[in-house]
């Protein structure tokens, strides 16, 4: 099953917020689920994956937003305990 919160660490504290998208990755004919995510941390989310995917931790490929009530599980694959670590720290200003 799919996770009931954003995948978002902010300063050490889950996201609230109940998921708006699934975040997957997909190459050529997979797909990878990585994550889900509300609406507000949605650009970080992609920020944050591209990163993960120049580090080589996650697949390259085409990052995807899938609204999440249009989502079929069992075209993707992916297992919530296999989700990325999306820990963000806001700069220290
Ligand atoms: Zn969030």
């Amino acid at each position: 099953m799919l996770p009931d919160r954003c995948s978002i660490m902010e300063n050490g504290k889950q996201c609230v917020n109940p998921p708006e998208f699934v975040v997957s990755v997909v190459v050529e004919k997979d797909e990878y689920m990585v994550g889900v995510t509300c609406n507000k941390h949605k650009q970080i989310v992609s920020g944050k994956i591209q990163s993960l995917q120049n580090e080589d931790k996650i697949p390259r490929g085409k990052i995807s937003f899938l609204p999440l009530k249009a989502v079929g599980t069992d075209c993707i694959h992916g297992d919530p305990d296999d989700f990325v670590h999306l820990d963000i720290n806001n700069p220290k200003n």
